[in-house]
């Protein structure tokens, strides 16, 4: 199996976020888009929700976030929902992925859950 090398058709490798996940600087990619750094996947099933439906059957719903970098920006969050029949993606600066722990926080606290005590 021929492996791929870089060549002058791709960009020079850049310096990775220490938790990219991919870490080598990309030195493949051929636009910087694809340079940006993302990391590691902490999904959440959303077991409330009514399963998804797709191709592959039904499996139920989730969010996941992500550390992820634009080259040469900042860092951000990004989020990805699956639920129902649709899937859609946002990001947070990192002062706005605060608000929203402080937000669930401050729910929890609400609800009792943040202490494991269930109101
Ligand atoms: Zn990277």
């Amino acid at each position: 199996m021929k492996s791929i090398e870089p060549t002058d058709k791709h960009l020079p490798a850049v310096r990775c976020a220490s938790w990219c996940e991919n870490g080598d600087g990309h030195p493949l990619a051929a636009f910087v888009d694809e340079q940006a750094c993302w990391g590691v996947p902490v999904r959440t099933e959303l077991s409330t929700e009514d399963l998804v439906r797709d191709s592959d059957g039904q499996h139920t719903p989730y969010l996941e976030v992500f550390a992820h970098r634009h080259v040469d920006g900042a860092p951000t969050v990004r989020a990805h929902v699956q639920i129902g029949n649709g899937e859609f993606g946002f990001g947070m600066t990192i002062a706005e992925a605060l608000a929203l722990r402080t937000g669930l926080d401050a729910v929890l606290d609400q609800v009792g859950g943040a202490s494991g005590v269930i109101a």
